[in-house]
């Protein structure tokens, strides 16, 4: 383990946390994990007490928005230890996005041991059963200052942990896009990057007053492949097959659409990683052929869609029997709540 500097908080707020009441994403644990990188290297990373800090007005963040982010979940198992799922992943695909925006790689001790240790600290905080998690949420900002367009020097990396309960976003109908995109080639699509989810907000309000929860985005030089859904990997079953479009340099390489794609391969779920046309879609729903669309991302897991709309016709999915989005999801989330066998060995002890 690297050698982190621990600084507990003289008190702890869990007992004024409801946790059967926790609105996703808004209560955090007691400590947070920092770690500065100045003159070329990274320091030494302290776990601290929750706690807001200052930015110089200038930082590199405020003007140029050098900021990546990563999202994964602990689960609690029955026997009170605490499990990370693919951890691994999150922390190759994190680095990736550092490069992409010209900032530092971290090191695995900082990214990995770092998060175990601050994990350990707030043990209490994971709940075991009844869909209850840790979200975890590292991310790195430019904190180097002056209003110059070039990388900062100056970084921090950060993990804060939210504790959560299985996410439901009720009925989700989508909107197929004509004209925004989320992502372009040779953009910044693939990376986790911060202003991806800024450039989303107005096309995804315009789609909310328009009575839909989220927008199946399609690939932005001909709006005929569809691509994303929301902030989630998209897939759609289309009589007994599911089809997701392979990752490129506009689709983010979610570890749960790579997940599902074993776990459907091992449950003797077809899948084929290949471009669904708008046009294949509409016609699908058209003949009845098409059975299910879904999200796939850490958050939800598995985000059922119940229609969609393309050109102002909205196409309603048929309530069917054997969903493959529940069966996956319960398979998934039960490898990760160490409730099935974990056959593929994608669960990591804290
Ligand atoms: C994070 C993210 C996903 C899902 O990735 P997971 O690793 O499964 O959480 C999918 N699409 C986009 C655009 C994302 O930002």
């Amino acid at each position: 383990m690297s050698n982190v500097i621990i600084n507990r908080a003289e008190t702890s707020k869990i007992e004024s946390v409801d946790f059967e009441n926790l609105t996703f994403g808004n209560t955090f644990t007691d400590h947070m994990l920092v770690c500065d990188f100045r003159n070329g290297q990274w320091e030494q990373p302290v776990i601290q007490p929750y706690a807001p800090f200052l930015i110089d007005p200038s930082a590199k963040i405020f003007h140029y928005g050098q900021a990546i982010f990563e999202g994964m979940k602990a689960y609690k198992d029955e026997h009170d230890d605490v499990w990370l799922f693919r951890p691994d992943q999150n922390y190759d695909r994190f680095n990736k996005s550092a490069v992409r925006l010209a900032m530092p790689e971290i090191p695995e001790e900082v990214f990995i041991d770092g998060l175990k240790q601050l994990i350990q600290i707030e043990k209490e905080w994971v709940k075991k059963g009844n869909g209850n998690s840790l979200y975890i949420r590292p991310f790195m900002i430019a904190i180097g200052s002056g209003v110059i367009a070039a990388p900062s020097t100056q970084y921090r990396f950060m993990i804060i942990l939210s504790p959560a309960k299985s996410y439901y976003s009720g009925e989700v109908k989508v909107i197929i896009a004509e004209h925004f995109s989320r992502a372009a080639n040779g953009g910044i699509g693939a990376a986790k990057a911060a202003g991806n989810y800024s450039a989303q907000f107005y096309p995804t309000k315009l789609a909310n007053e328009a009575g839909f929860q989220q927008i199946i985005w399609t690939d932005d030089a001909t709006h005929t492949k569809l691509e994303e859904a929301g902030t989630m990997n998209v897939f759609f079953r289309i009589n007994d097959t599911l089809y997701t479009a392979p990752t490129s340099e506009r689709i983010l390489d979610g570890v749960t659409r790579k997940s599902l794609i074993e776990l459907a391969a091992r449950e003797n779920i077809k899948v084929e990683e290949r471009s669904v046309l708008v046009a294949e879609l509409v016609e699908a729903a058209e003949n009845g052929t098409l059975k299910e669309i879904f999200g796939a991302g850490t958050a939800a897991v598995v985000n059922p869609i119940v229609g969609f709309s393309f050109q102002d016709k909205y196409h309603e999915l048929p309530k069917i029997e054997n969903s493959f989005a529940l069966e996956l999801k319960s398979k998934l989330t039960g490898i990760q709540r160490k409730e099935l066998e974990d056959t593929f060995g994608w669960t990591v002890k804290v």
